[in-house]
């Protein structure tokens, strides 16, 4: 069966058809500056070039309509009609208390969908946008939400609860969500599989490095603490998020610099991270390439980061009472050899050591640590599209 996987953000869509049997992509794209002027779709088919197409998508449904037709089209189209899409599936950021695991969606999820909209401002509400228009394009082709806080639902209540009056927690839902769930659950599985072990006695780090960036605890094949927190702004230091910091310092810079909680919320979610310490980028090669040159903030701000990975590491090694296996994962995790090697050498004393040799890979599933190195570290490509496929799959062939 064929699965569209539909990522859909306030005016960006990306998406994949993946064809479930052999697991192979089929044809992937983006549209972009969807209700602003000047959107396009790029679109690319397997094993082909990328298509460019400049055309107005005022709205999502514009999009997905354009993601229709370039699917079929009778020069690049990887399927004669849509006839050959057996089901959707649709990343969805937040699926709060409610959802453990992916749904089949129906009109009572969608409004447990928007229930969470307060949860996730800037996502769900997307994300429902474009399942109201993939279900008005596509009404007889089964959907299916896949929720980014879903495999984190497994967090005890003494990591989820924050130290708040429990009032907040109650009234408000206010807790630990986590958040990646998609590319921890895949990350971890792929682990114990790739070293032959059993999941259901594993102790596994999972370190999602990408612009975004979460780290989480996985035990016995469950989420048991994550870094990000009832937002995605909670944890490491990121691209452009802060991550943890002392929670006065936003009075502070209110005062300081005349900003109302908007204004500080901007600032903690898109001018800060390794960006704001560096004042050069929140991309990691840029870093590379200013510290290459001796800017001392971008060597700065690599070392905060690597710092803060470390420490996270440090305090799930606790949480789990031990770990066999650390999986690094996304842009930075699978591509920066230097930043994983500086976060392990934090672990020297637990007899943690890397293959100098095997860390140079990029991309692909390889044990990275030497064969005497206590823990195994390992790099584990994400796949969140396929991960969303299966899921899909899974719900629609019951
Ligand atoms: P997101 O999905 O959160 O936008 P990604 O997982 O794509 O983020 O990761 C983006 C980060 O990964 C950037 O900081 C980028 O510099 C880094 N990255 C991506 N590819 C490479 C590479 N080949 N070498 C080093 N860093 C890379």
């Amino acid at each position: 069966m064929n699965v569209l996987v539909i990522n859909c953000g306030s005016s960006s869509l990306k998406f994949q058809l993946i064809d479930s049997d052999s697991e192979q992509v089929l044809a992937k794209g983006l549209c972009e500056r969807i209700g602003i002027d000047g959107s396009r779709i790029v679109y690319q088919p397997a094993g082909g070039e990328k298509i460019t197409t400049e055309s107005p998508m005022p709205t999502h449904k514009q999009a997905i309509q354009m993601v229709l037709d370039s699917l079929t089209d009778s020069k690049n189209g990887v399927i004669a009609s849509l006839e050959e899409v057996g089901a959707v599936g649709h990343r969805v950021v937040h699926g709060g208390e409610k959802y453990a695991s992916s749904v089949v969606l129906d009109d009572t999820v969608l409004e447990a969908i928007e229930e969470c909209n307060d949860l996730a401002p800037l996502h769900n509400p997307a994300n429902l946008i474009g399942i109201r228009a993939c279900q008005e394009l596509m009404p007889d082709t089964p959907m299916v939400g896949v929720f980014d806080t879903a495999f984190h639902q497994t967090m005890p209540e003494k990591a989820y609860i924050y130290g708040l009056p429990y009032r907040y927690y109650t009234d408000y839902k206010v807790r630990k969500y986590g958040f990646h769930g998609t590319s921890h659950s895949f990350v971890s599985k792929r682990t114990a599989e790739f070293l032959g072990k059993d999941i259901n006695q594993m102790k596994i780090i999972v370190c999602h490095l990408g612009n975004g960036a979460s780290i989480s605890a996985v035990c016995n094949g469950k989420s048991i603490d994550t870094s990000m927190g009832l937002t995605p702004l909670e944890g490491l230091v990121m691209g452009t998020r802060s991550g943890d910091i002392d929670p006065s310092i936003m009075e502070f810079l209110a005062k300081k610099e005349g900003l109302d909680i908007e204004g500080v919320m901007n600032v903690l979610n898109k001018e800060s991270g390794v960006y704001g310490i560096s004042g050069l980028s929140s991309d990691f090669r840029d870093l590379e390439a200013g510290a290459k040159e001796g800017n001392k903030r971008a060597i700065l701000a690599r070392k905060v980061f690597n710092y803060r990975v470390a420490k996270y590491i440090g305090s799930y090694i606790a949480a789990m009472n031990g770990v066999d296996a650390i999986a690094f994962t996304a842009g930075l995790g699978e591509n920066d050899s230097a930043v994983r090697a500086d976060i392990c050498s934090y672990f020297g004393y637990m007899g943690i050591a890397l293959d100098e040799e095997a860390n140079s890979c990029r991309g692909e599933d390889k044990v990275i640590s030497t064969a005497d190195s206590k823990v195994t570290v390992c790099v584990i490509p994400t796949n969140e599209e396929l991960a969303i496929a299966r899921e899909t799959l899974a719900l629609v062939s019951k």
